[in-house]
């Protein structure tokens, strides 16, 4: 059925046809609309992207105009490679391979080769668009494949294990960003946050199971003298050295060591009564002692501090700051007495 005819005037039908594709890819690369002029009132479209093939010419301009608003600049054409095919007295075929460049960070396409066949019909003197076939190719199939499964498989893959890479990036960062942010920055110790944390988890637990809760509220005796007389970042030191010891000396599990805030820091001690935690109040009190911090503003010629012991059994009429007011209490008792000595107070709370 077909023959292939070879028209008489070959050469100049190819240079017209080329300086006709030639304007056809300029107009598309510049985003120009008088590009739909030239396809004929009979054409067809397939869209690689769509797989949908359009036989109406107006839906071929309405993708047209979406293909130029979705990307309004200027792209680039690599043209890699032309051929030009009579099939016909009136008919002529272009086959374009090329690279597309869009302006876009991603560089979608930018390596990959598009095929697009444009088929040429004179219609009385013109020439024009009677089909136009796009094709962009997401990656080689492998062998015995007809569409490129395995390709599309490894890309999948890919994303997924960069997804996969984000979260754990991610992960990673909220983690330490979690330590951060319940750590004490001077004394790497848990901060006032965490402290308040777990005060409140625990007077829930203590709540539930009718346990007592201790609190020590420890505070470092005339540090305003130490700083005076050492330097800030001597008494920087000094810090650190009592949080190193409080968080060291045989803490047991649950056991909570805090910066309060300042030279204020706090021992929370869950199922323990007034007795216990004052035997540990005291134990601090003489470790702090024999760690003979010099500090001859003092009448003791050392670093010594205050404690105030407070248990209870929580309960749910009282917020849990009610421990944190009666530690506080017997602690300004102990400043009161002389300091460099603990006070402890029980309290009974009535539901
Ligand atoms: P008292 O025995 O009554 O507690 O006397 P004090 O001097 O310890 O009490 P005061 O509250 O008057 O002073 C506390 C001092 O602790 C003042 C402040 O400069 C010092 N301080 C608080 N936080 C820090 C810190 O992070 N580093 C240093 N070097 N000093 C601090
Ligand atoms: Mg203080
Ligand atoms: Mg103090």
């Amino acid at each position: 059925m077909f023959s292939r005819i070879d028209p008489p005037l070959r050469p100049e039908r190819e240079r017209l046809i080329q300086s006709l594709f030639e304007d056809y890819i300029e107009m598309y690369a510049s985003r120009d609309e008088r590009l739909t002029t030239r396809f004929s009132t009979n054409f067809s479209g397939y869209a690689g992207s769509s797989d949908i093939l359009v036989t109406d010419r107006d839906e071929w301009i309405r993708i047209t105009r979406l293909d130029f608003a979705q990307v309004p600049e200027r792209i680039r054409i690599e043209m890699l490679n032309l051929s030009l095919q009579d099939l016909a007295d009136d008919v002529v075929a272009m086959t374009a391979f090329f690279h597309i460049h869009l302006p876009i960070p991603e560089h979608i396409l930018a390596r990959e080769t598009a095929r697009l066949v444009l088929i040429f019909r004179l219609e009385g003197d013109d020439w024009m668009i009677a089909h136009s076939g796009i094709s962009v190719p997401f990656g080689l199939a492998g062998d015995g494949e007809i569409y490129p499964m395995a390709n599309l498989r490894e890309r999948n893959r890919e994303l997924e294990a960069l997804v996969e890479q984000r979260t754990c990036a991610l992960e990673d960062a909220n983690r330490k960003l979690e330590a951060l942010s319940n750590t004490d920055g001077l004394t790497g110790i848990a901060n006032r946050r965490s402290f308040d944390q777990a005060l409140a988890r625990e007077w829930d637990r203590g709540q539930r199971a009718g346990t007592l809760l201790a609190l020590i509220m420890l505070d470092v005796d005339l540090f305003k003298h130490f700083n005076d007389q050492y330097g800030h970042l001597a008494g920087d030191a000094c810090l650190q050295a009592i949080a190193r010891l409080l968080a060291q000396s045989g803490r047991r599990a649950g056991e909570l060591v805090a910066r309060y805030g300042g030279e204020e820091f706090v021992v929370l001690l869950p199922d323990t009564g007034l007795d216990d935690a004052g035997s540990i109040a005291y134990r601090i009190l003489e470790e702090i002692r024999a760690l003979a911090l010099p500090h001859t503003g003092v009448p003791a010629g050392i670093v010594t501090v205050s404690l105030g012991v407070a248990s209870l059994t929580p309960s749910r009429n009282y917020q849990p700051e009610y421990l944190v007011e009666h530690a506080d209490r017997a602690l300004y008792r102990a400043k009161q007495a002389g300091r460099n000595r603990m006070d402890s107070a029980s309290a009974a709370l009535t539901d």
